[in-house]
């Protein structure tokens, strides 16, 4: 007897036992193996997984982690470098959003996280503000269902 992972057309994979491998092939040929899952007679061997064990449990290859995301740090030191590093038409936008929040809202620096929770809350006026505020903050303002935007800050000047 031989056993041998199979796999269907619609990609279902699973285990047959023949007795030998000549066998398979002519049931192969004639479309005798059935995918216990969909029933599809189109049957293709798979490669063997590797076995380990009496269960005949198959091995999972180890799945590689994938990389990390380098985390992406941006205080303002590294926003002018930053501010040069990026196409000159992206830098005008930015700085065109910049004036924009500068002339419609009222800034509060880094009380932003605060003022926005009271206006939120009703403890203060309705209005537009514009601050810093920590990634900590901006998470837990998220969390709490304030609405705010953030863009990145970049300097004035080239
Ligand atoms: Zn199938």
């Amino acid at each position: 007897m031989i056993l041998y992972r199979l796999r269907c057309a619609k990609g279902h994979e699973f285990d047959s036992w023949f007795k030998d491998g000549k066998t398979y092939e002519r049931q192969e040929k004639r479309s005798l193996i059935g995918c216990p899952a969909c029933g599809n007679a189109k049957i293709t061997r798979a490669p063997m997984a590797p076995r380990i064990g009496k269960g005949g449990k198959s091995v999972e290859a180890p799945v590689e982690a994938p990389a990390q995301t380098a985390p992406t740090p941006a205080p303002d030191p590294q926003m002018a470098a930053l501010a040069q590093a990026m196409p000159k038409e992206m830098r005008e936008t930015l700085l065109k959003l910049r004036e924009q929040v500068e002339k419609n809202l009222e800034p509060v620096g880094e009380k932003f996280a605060e003022e926005a929770r009271k206006i939120h809350y009703g403890e203060s006026d309705k209005r537009g503000i514009y601050g810093q505020t920590t990634d900590e903050e901006a998470e837990a303002l998220a969390e709490e269902g304030i609405e705010f935007g953030r863009l990145p800050w970049i300097p004035r000047g080239n």
